[in-house]
């Protein structure tokens, strides 16, 4: 049995669309796990079968994004945003400093809440200009006695991504990549922590991926939360209290999937393929679709725009409903369009909008 001729276009920031390959094995193992007789609902997460499938997530994981030797790779609750309090309960003193770049909603509220717990230093904000580019190396205002720097390294609103690692000398570099973790290659011995709530690029919500340097770790105060403690994680292997089991098991099929697609690799370069013939078609409207981001911090996640007015893109997204394009409303503080096209977007789907575009302007441009 399959549903995927029922399937439209999934264009949502997150929740997200996951690759069809993986929702049918899911289907077809969720009554029973081969060679286990009971669902992955229903197995203990001490039980042998569920230790070998995170266990199994954990490695390919390595594998896909060559992890080095000497950092945790952690499947956490709570979220991106539980990260954004306990990057820094762990790793920044009370009366310490940590870096934060602003590059849209998401790093503020991570700023927001390390306020609560040390001294933030704004290294740079492009709030004035709308959250339209990434800052420059130039820009950015680092201390060299910071305990972090932080960086979002993708801003799924806003449509804008980091096409560099930033230098920041010994001081650790701190990424929320939520939005675009494993959607190209990256150099993980370049960070000290890497964050990512799964819903985007992984798998379904209810698990966070923190990839984290051993020794930072130690940096954490005494006294804090067992479970708020990335010590707590690290030691038990994940398995400290029950894990979302299920969305690990998913984002171990996504990992699989993504491995035989052929790694960070493929992914990037299909994205960047997909992303610029949207990205062209774009700026071939003459003016009709007008870019958010400023061309050197263009997204290839989420693409945002608008129309002319308001009506237009009233008009413009109840078109699209109506054609088969789920997801295409822009986030509520920005407006516009946003079109969210993750790893497991089809090509043929980014075909299809430009396709739908082009007809759009033709008969009310
Ligand atoms: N950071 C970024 C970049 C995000 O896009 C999101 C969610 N869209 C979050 C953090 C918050 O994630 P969560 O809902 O998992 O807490």
């Amino acid at each position: 049995m399959t549903t995927v001729t029922e399937r439209i276009f999934n264009l949502n920031a997150g929740p997200a669309v996951l690759p069809v390959a993986v929702l049918e094995q899911v289907q077809r193992d969720l009554v029973s796990l081969p060679g286990v007789g009971m669902s992955v609902l229903e197995i203990s997460h001490r039980s042998k079968p569920f230790e070998a499938i995170i266990g199994e997530a954990e490695a390919d994981i390595r594998t896909l994004a060559g992890v080095p030797a000497g950092y945790h790779v952690l499947f956490l609750g709570g979220g991106a945003s539980l990260q954004f309090s306990m990057v820094p309960m762990n790793l920044l003193p009370r009366d310490g400093k940590a870096d934060y770049v602003l590059t849209g909603s998401w790093s503020k509220k991570a700023a927001k809440e390390a306020q609560k717990v040390g001294t933030v230093q704004i290294a740079a904000t492009t709030e004035p200009e709308s959250f339209a580019r990434i800052p420059q190396q130039g820009e950015l205002t680092l201390d060299p006695a910071a305990a972090y720097a932080h960086i979002t390294t993708n801003n799924t609103i806003f449509g804008t991504e980091w096409w560099y690692d930033p230098q920041t000398g010994d001081v650790p570099l701190v990424a929320d990549a939520s939005s675009d973790i494993f959607s190209r290659p990256i150099d993980v011995a370049r960070y000290g922590l890497i964050y990512a709530g799964a819903q985007k690029n992984l798998g379904p919500a209810g698990v966070t991926l923190v990839i984290v340097r051993e020794d930072l770790l130690a940096r954490a105060p005494q006294g804090l939360p067992t479970m708020l403690d990335y010590r707590t994680h690290a030691e038990n292997k994940s398995l400290y209290n029950t894990p979302p089991a299920f969305a690990v098991y998913v984002v171990g099929l996504v990992v699989k999937w993504m491995l035989a697609e052929g790694g960070l690799d493929a992914m990037g370069r299909r994205n960047a393929q997909k992303a610029k013939r949207l990205y062209d078609a774009i700026e071939a409207s003459g003016g009709f679709y007008r870019p958010h981001a400023k061309p050197d911090s263009r997204s290839h996640m989420n693409v945002t725009f608008r129309l002319g007015s308001d009506d237009l893109e009233k008009a413009f997204l109840s078109e699209a409903t109506q054609a088969g394009f789920a997801g295409l409303k822009g986030h509520r503080s920005v407006g516009g369009v946003r079109a969210s096209i993750y790893n497991a977007f089809p090509s043929e789907g980014v075909d299809a909008l430009v396709s739908f575009m082009r007809e759009f302007q033709r008969h009310n441009g």
